[in-house]
């Protein structure tokens, strides 16, 4: 079959005046038809820019293509990335081409009948543990979250004592064998990472993650040991198997978090996922929780745990897709329809 148009919408956000980047280029759905009748959908990132780059440029590198494999879906990711190079490499491009390739994927497995986990291994798991970023507690334990991660910004001194307390509570309310972990979002130093280490030491925190900016791969390798067993993560800000490689080679991060909307998609994912078995590194992609990283979860050896964000399913205006699983009793699963399996609203469908 081959490509006979390629449409990004970007669903209007109510800008709540933060002044966070995701009221400005959050995620955007691709749309991609073909001479067949089949059409598939993906998430990519990047807003109205990356509504544009879509709907310009890749569209015209893209319409006309044949897409009927695995390894085409692939030549195209390859054919997209070399074209926009000069442009992109990671950014707001690849969270673009994120959605072009992610649409791919759902494409080709309605095309053939066959969930995306099929198309890329099959299914190796089951239900997948979930973890809640943040959310009410006492709702996310009736949920039955059995790991949950709490963000914590460093603001001044007195945040030893707030990120104690955090941990304090979830212990309380979750007992000692659930996973607990901290995302600092770039925030924390290695003086306050290594004093924060002390400090939770009794609260056997899992991971830190974002504790610098990805720019700092050095200063995150030279703490990593001195952080153990604390396991450092991150990569949800970097873009493709190329960063990835950067980190691998620095030796800066115990576990890995591509997001799969931004990072370049499943393709992305898949070569990330190869990258980090040569390396002895585990994955566990960021939103894994969201169909895109979870078919990605099931059908390879990323870890069994899943990020989900109990306080964004409230539905509303924000909601995008229809059909997107959830969770229940602390995991979540794709379903075995074609494809991802989801439907978006029809206002971007
Ligand atoms: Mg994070």
């Amino acid at each position: 079959m081959k490509i006979t148009d390629v449409k990004a919408v970007y669903p209007s956000r109510r800008n709540k005046g933060t002044g966070a980047w995701q009221e400005y280029y959050w995620q955007i759905v691709v749309r991609v038809e073909t001479d067949a009748g089949v059409t598939g959908y993906g998430y990519g990132g990047g807003g109205e820019p990356g509504k544009l780059i879509v709907n310009g440029h890749l569209r015209d590198a893209l319409v006309g293509r044949s897409i009927g494999s695995v390894d085409e879906i692939r030549r195209v990711w390859d054919h997209l990335y070399y074209k926009s190079l000069p442009y992109g490499r990671g950014g707001i491009t690849i969270m673009a081409l994120s959605g072009i390739d992610l649409a791919l994927w759902d494409l080709l497995g309605k095309a053939e009948g066959r969930p995306v986990y099929d198309l890329i291994g099959g299914l190796k798991k089951g239900r997948i543990r979930a973890y809640a970023t943040g959310g009410d507690l006492s709702r996310v334990r009736d949920l039955g979250y059995t790991a949950v991660k709490r963000s914590h910004k460093w603001q001044s001194a007195a945040d030893y004592d707030s990120a104690v307390a955090q941990a304090a509570r979830c212990r309380e309310m979750f007992g000692r064998d659930a996973l607990l972990m901290f995302d600092c979002y770039m925030s924390w130093d290695a003086a306050v990472a290594l004093r924060m280490r002390e400090a939770l030491d009794e609260y056997a925190p899992y991971w830190f993650e974002d504790l610098v900016t990805p720019d700092h791969l050095n200063e995150l390798a030279e703490l990593r040991p001195r952080l153990a067993p604390v396991l450092l993560a991150g990569g949800e800000h970097d873009f493709a198997h190329h960063a990835f490689a950067a980190i691998a080679r620095a030796g800066a991060l115990d576990l890995w978090q591509p997001d799969i909307t931004w990072c370049g998609g499943i393709t992305a994912g898949l070569r990330i996922v190869d990258l980090a078995r040569s390396h002895g590194v585990p994955v566990c992609p960021h939103r894994g929780g969201e169909i895109w990283g979870l078919h990605l979860i099931a059908a390879t050896d990323c870890m069994d745990l899943a990020e989900t964000h109990p306080d964004r399913w409230s539905g509303g205006e924000d909601a995008v897709l229809l059909d997107e699983p959830v969770v229940s009793e602390g995991s979540i699963a794709p379903t075995d329809r074609p494809g991802f399996g989801v439907t978006p609203r029809p206002e971007y469908a």
